[in-house]
């Protein structure tokens, strides 16, 4: 795990006394790692306990205070602890989930780096995360042989300027808010020096689950480079979306920071019309548009989150006739080999039977 120093000490400025805050690493490291002092921590019985640790060997619980301060205590069915709590459906093996359902393994052709699609590529920056979501699709991810030095950002770096048809660099993980703000810094710098690349684009979920993420340098690092950046969030329930989240984000926005969120259509925590109209609502009342909502990844182990793409289908449909157009998150899902993430045609453009 990457360590920042110095500890930087923030503090809020509301109307209330200036109260003094944790630095966002300071909250990392005191993230809930054991399934029992979660459960103890939400108040849920603990139950299976011995079957949801033998799920932790392969996968790590890991969950951060202010995203536990969020779940409702008491409720085992929560939809923000369903995202992090291990289950023993992880262990059942069940068909077509596999290890690399992306294989993403044959495009990684550079270390820490994966180009697939047209004018952008992927850079893993980090190979952590401050969150472990049990349904990620890089839960067999082989981190290990991806993780970067500053000789691999050079050569990262290097692939990029020899390819003139590269225009976006999309930060990944990992998370990439894992590094310290001064990495991020002094990569962001050398990226500037590639005269083709235009547009920065972070992928995290960082600030839903420790909000202080959104430093006052980060945010003036993003400011003051030469690119169009935007932050894309991984947000799958209105309710990840608080107050301090919320005033976070603000700081992006004021400094001209275009906010997008990708979510995953995951069984019991938002597959229904009423938790998808309120995610975007709430979205949006953050200065958050909805980008994508994606289909499940089949990866080993997340089975049990798996909703049916017919079922996909009916609820966008739903959405579409319910939100306003820009509220509404393009459904899509991922296939290995193709040039784009592939768009789950929506229902409206199928033949309807009269009457429909
Ligand atoms: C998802 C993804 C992107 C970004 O795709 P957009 O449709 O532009 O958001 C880029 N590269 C890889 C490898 C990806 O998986
Ligand atoms: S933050 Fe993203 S990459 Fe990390 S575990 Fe969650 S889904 Fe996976």
């Amino acid at each position: 795990m990457i360590t920042e120093t110095p500890l930087v000490i923030e503090y809020l400025t509301d109307n209330s006394a200036a109260k003094q805050q944790q630095s966002w690493n300071q909250v990392l490291a005191s993230a809930t790692k054991t399934v029992e002092a979660l459960l103890v921590e939400v108040a849920v019985p603990l139950s299976e306990l011995n079957l949801r640790q033998q799920a932790c060997v392969e996968f790590p619980l890991l969950v951060p205070q202010p995203f536990i301060n969020k779940i409702e205590k008491g409720n085992a069915l929560d939809p923000l602890l369903l995202q992090v709590l291990p289950q023993s459906a992880e262990l059942e093996e069940a068909p077509g989930f596999i290890d690399d359902p992306l294989a993403e393994k044959h495009s990684n052709l550079q270390k820490g780096l994966i180009h697939k699609y047209h004018g952008r590529v992927l850079v893993l920056l980090s190979t952590g995360c401050a969150v472990n979501c049990r349904y990620c699709f890089r839960r067999h991810f082989p981190y290990q042989e991806n993780r970067m030095n500053k000789n691999d950002w050079q050569a990262t770096l290097d692939y990029v300027a020899q390819d003139p048809s590269i225009e976006e660099l999309i930060l990944s993980g990992g998370d990439p808010l894992m590094l310290n703000d001064q990495q991020i810094e002094k990569f962001i710098s050398q990226a500037e020096q590639i005269p083709h690349l235009q547009r920065l684009r972070i992928h995290s979920r960082l600030p839903v689950v420790i909000p202080q993420r959104i430093t006052k340098n980060l945010v003036k690092t993003l400011q003051a480079c030469r690119f169009d950046c935007a932050l894309v969030l991984h947000i799958n329930h209105a309710r990840e979306i608080d107050s301090v989240l919320i005033s976070h984000l603000n700081t992006l926005k004021q400094a001209g920071i275009t906010l997008l969120n990708q979510a995953v259509l995951l069984r019991g925590v938002n597959d229904s019309v009423a938790a998808q109209t309120d995610l975007s609502k709430r979205l949006f009342h953050a200065g958050v548009l909805p980008y994508y909502l994606h289909l499940l990844d089949k990866v080993k182990g997340a089975h049990h989150f798996e909703v049916s793409e017919s079922a996909a289908i009916k609820l966008h449909h739903q959405l579409v006739s319910t939100l306003s157009g820009f509220l509404v998150p393009k459904l899509v899902k991922e296939e290995a080999g193709k040039k784009s993430k592939t768009p789950v045609p929506v229902m409206h453009l199928l033949p309807l039977k009269a009457g429909d």
